[in-house]
């Protein structure tokens, strides 16, 4: 009777961890951790214990009895992914090392953000006996995406929140909320009173199609921190007059607004959805969604567990060539079997995931794609958020990431990246805790080669 990963999971880990029997993969020592859209539960391993689900921060994981009808597909996508006959062997997971620091004081370290990337680098510093955390948030909350970036129709994943409440309550670690760095504090403060300085300033920025019309009347990224409340976003106004609506690029950003867009708005009544864009969704005409994407169904960037996700709450309709073209791995394939089941559409609002798709000009009537417009009141672009140079920080303009070298930024002193600064946007809440542990243990290396060992 096997436990079952669902859409939710956050790629933590922790589960990995918590499991007696090694029945969680890939786990984060495995070449695939760093690529996977999800953990799997091995069936025909797993003795229901339970402690996976007790060590889970997002509520990911059900016994195979308590799935609700949604969640029902989890359970071959589990087992799935133990048919590629690897062995997965059956040694533990080995939990990393307790961080040591040499005898002396323990270190005092400053973060830069305070989203996930912050508050899972936080955690590991205070795992040193002693050692102090100053995070610096330029807003007046914490928890940066986890909290402006998580949709509001999954509290599941938003209750990863909890976890860094617990975080924040550990003695040595202190929030300073409406400080930004470079204005209020300088990077050279920070390293005065601080043994080293830890940027996890996420990309805060998206990227821009190069084309005419540009992100056409906004960008995914504006219309989710629209929607979330974020302070930087609340005085954008977004066309909703018009019956149709389209998205450019097909990550999981775009398949969370073009779910918020065709939900009936009675469900979000009751989540932290901003208050003035639930009053517009009420008055939204849209009554279908365009997902663009330039290459096929089989490379689509969204997750399975997003599909599915969408899937259960409204129509999903593919415009596309869902041949297989052979060859694909795991993951790709799955992708292209849940586009090849889709129920026929019912009433009601309908996303279009459209593919092979590359629109030539944006105009005010909508999107241009060769001779063919496809007429549109609200155009966004989805195409991946886009970190911002750091002040006295190197910046790598090809990539938007701070150089480094294991969480080590390169030509500095004492200063570190973690998150989506460091490795660029992608993968999950929880990818960002293998991550920090990576920076901190660099930082933790150097600082041991600077305290002075007691003779
Ligand atoms: P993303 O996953 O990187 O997707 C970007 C999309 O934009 C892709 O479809 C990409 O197409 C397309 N694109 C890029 N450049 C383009 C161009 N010049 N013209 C047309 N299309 C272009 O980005 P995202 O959706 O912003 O997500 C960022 C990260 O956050 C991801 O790791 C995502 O999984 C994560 N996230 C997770 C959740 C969740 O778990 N629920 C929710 C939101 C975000 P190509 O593939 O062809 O390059």
């Amino acid at each position: 009777m096997p436990h079952v990963v669902t859409r939710s999971c956050c790629n933590d880990a922790n589960c990995v961890y918590a499991c007696p029997v090694n029945c969680i993969h890939p786990t984060p020592d495995e070449p695939d951790f760093a690529t996977a859209e999800m953990l799997y539960i091995d069936p025909k391993a797993c003795v229901d214990c339970g402690a996976c689900m007790t060590a889970c921060p997002v509520g990911a994981i059900r016994p195979h009895t308590a799935l609700g009808a949604d969640q029902l597909p989890f359970l071959e996508i589990n087992a799935d992914f133990y048919t590629d006959g690897r062995d997965r062997g059956t040694v533990l997971a080995i939990p990393p090392a307790p961080l040591e620091v040499r005898e002396g004081a323990p270190p005092r370290v400053a973060i830069v953000g305070s989203g996930p990337a912050a508050m899972y680098a936080a955690d590991e510093v205070l795992t040193i006996p002693g050692a102090t955390v100053d995070v610096y948030e330029r807003l007046p909350v914490p928890y940066g995406l986890a909290r402006f970036g998580v949709a509001p129709d999954h509290p599941d994943t938003r209750a990863v929140a909890e976890t860094f409440d617990l975080i924040a309550a550990q003695d040595g670690f202190r929030l300073h909320l409406g400080v930004e760095i470079g204005r209020d504090l300088t990077h050279a403060d920070l390293l005065a009173d601080h043994d080293a300085v830890i940027y996890a300033v996420g990309a805060s920025a998206d990227r821009r199609l190069d084309l005419p019309g540009g992100a056409g009347t906004g960008t995914a990224t504006e219309f989710v921190g629209w929607y979330n409340g974020h302070p930087d976003h609340t005085g954008h106004t977004f066309d909703l007059t018009r019956p149709r609506a389209v998205i450019i690029g097909n990550g999981n950003v775009a398949l969370d607004v073009a779910r918020i867009l065709t939900l009936d708005p009675a469900a979000l009544e009751r989540t932290g959805i901003s208050r003035d864009a639930l009053a517009a969704l009420r008055d939204s005409r849209i009554e279908e969604v365009v997902v663009l994407a330039r290459r096929g169904p089989a490379d689509s960037a969204f997750t399975s567990s997003e599909l599915l996700g969408l899937k259960s709450v409204v129509n999903v309709v593919v415009e596309g060539d869902l041949t297989d073209p052979g060859g694909l791995g795991h993951t790709a394939a799955r992708k292209l079997s849940l586009l090849t089941d889709l129920d026929e559409p019912g009433p009601g609002r309908r996303v279009v995931l459209r593919y092979h798709t590359t629109p030539t000009e944006i105009t005010p009537e909508g999107v241009r794609i060769g001779d063919e417009l496809l007429e549109a009141g609200l155009v966004l672009s989805s195409i991946g958020y886009r970190g911002r140079p750091v002040p006295d920080l190197p910046f790598d303009e090809a990539t938007c990431t701070v150089p480094h070298e294991n969480g080590r930024v390169r030509g500095t002193d004492r200063t570190y990246v973690t998150g989506w600064i460091k490795r660029g946007p992608n993968g999950f809440i929880g990818s960002n805790k293998t991550c920090a542990r990576e920076t901190v243990r660099t930082l933790v290396a150097d600082f041991n080669t600077r305290v002075p060992t007691p003779a």
